[in-house]
């Protein structure tokens, strides 16, 4: 075999979660990584779909930490790391009605304490900030100023241009085919352009992630894609909307943002499905169109203008799946992240590079990442 197609690591997939651990492992000083894309180019599935935003908020204590471990980044990269901010702080407006408003109140230490900035706001107050509310439809809102856009492009580019800058090579229209197992331990892989060989093989391939480690046999590691659709569309005349907050209403399960000079809007739609381009459906975009309606009736556009879906995909407990098959010495899960992989790709990035470098990493407990985790269910 030549040296060229011998690595340290492959990473198969370059969405954010492949780009990110290139460039965390190559700023640890392994550089002879492969990166391996089917599409054309990066970022042509999840990454390039999502609603781009940092929410220091979630359901999932693990995730809750990835997020606010990794606003420190996303807020000030290191010097040099990229050309332009990746996050554009417009703020986050959460609205809450009845019991759910309660949980969120009681929420609220817990996220000051894990360092966000959040605010509880009356009706009338996230009115003033969003001027299409409608106070009736709240008890109240969390108000996250510190966060909101994030510059995907600058992000995923700005990851895989330091990797490569330091030796990292990006192969992209190349597939993945096979899974190459010796002696019960995965050594390398088949693709494309022939077969390549690592002392480390990283699945980053996202929705398809389940499938790359099909290639293998079977794994007790569960992954479901989700489809999620967004709109986009013109502001009513006259109304400024440019520094409108991402706004969120989980009771009507709909959000709204700016984007590119009008906004966006997505009713938070989660149809499971098997792994594709995915696209999206009349339904869900009429869906999208009621319940702007009921929130915020002076939206209701004329005409959508764009229309996109991607895939956001999970694991049974909806925590990401970070570190070594426990029934595949050789073979490294970064898969699983569902509706937070860039927002969680700085924290997330380092971690798996611990992983993969150390063995072991001491800036959490990865108990809950573990793909080990399923094993006894
Ligand atoms: C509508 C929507 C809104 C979202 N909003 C947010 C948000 O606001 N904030 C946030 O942080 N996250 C958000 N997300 C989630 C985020 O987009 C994902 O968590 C993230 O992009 C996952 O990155 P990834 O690299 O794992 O997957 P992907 O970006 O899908 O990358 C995986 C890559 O693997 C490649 N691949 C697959 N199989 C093979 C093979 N056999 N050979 C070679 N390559 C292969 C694919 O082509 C793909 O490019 C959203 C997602 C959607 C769809």
């Amino acid at each position: 075999m030549n040296r060229a197609s011998q690595f340290d690591a492959i990473i198969i997939g370059c969405g954010i979660a492949g780009a990110s651990l290139a460039y965390f492992l190559a700023k640890r000083g392994m550089t002879d990584i492969l990166i391996l894309e089917r599409e054309d180019q990066p970022a042509y599935h999840s990454t390039g779909r999502s609603a781009a935003v940092l929410v220091e908020m979630d359901l999932i204590p693990t995730v809750l930490r990835l997020k606010l471990m990794s606003a420190g980044f996303l807020r000030n990269p290191p010097e040099g790391f990229c050309e332009n901010p990746i996050l554009h702080q417009n703020g986050i407006l959460v609205l809450f009605q009845g019991e759910l408003w309660e949980q969120a109140r009681r929420a609220v230490p817990v996220l000051k304490q894990g360092g966000a900035d959040v605010g509880l706001l009356s009706p009338s107050e996230a009115v003033s900030l969003v001027p299409v509310l409608l106070p009736e439809n709240s008890s109240g809102a969390l108000h996250l100023p510190m966060d909101g856009h994030l510059d995907v492009h600058e992000l995923l580019w700005s990851y895989l241009r330091h990797a490569r800058r330091a030796g990292a090579r990006l192969s992209l229209g190349e597939e993945v085919k096979g899974i190459i197992v010796e002696q019960g331990k995965c050594v390398g892989l088949t693709a494309e352009h022939g077969e390549y060989r690592a002392g480390r093989v990283v699945n980053a391939a996202g929705a398809w992630a389940g499938k790359i480690r099909a290639m293998a046999g079977s794994s007790s590691v569960s992954l479901t894609p989700k489809r999620r659709t967004i709109i986009t569309f013109d502001p009513p005349e006259g109304l400024e909307v440019s520094d409108w907050p991402l706004t969120a209403d989980l009771s009507h399960d709909l959000y709204f943002s700016p984007e590119s000079g009008g906004l966006m809007a997505s009713p938070m739609d989660e149809a499971p499905m098997a792994p594709c381009d995915a696209r999206p459906d009349e339904l869900t975009i009429a869906l999208t169109i009621e319940r702007l309606k009921q929130l915020a009736p002076r939206l209701v556009p004329k005409a959508v203008t764009n229309k996109w879906a991607g895939l956001r995909t999970f694991a049974p407990d909806q925590a990401l799946v970070v570190g070594e098959d426990p029934e595949l010495k050789g073979f490294f899960w970064l898969a699983g992240q569902g509706g937070c992989g860039i927002e969680t790709s700085p924290a997330v990035g380092r971690i798996a590079s611990d992983l993969i470098l150390d063995g072991r990493t001491d800036r959490m407990d990865v108990g809950p990442l573990s793909p080990g985790r399923f094993m006894d269910i």
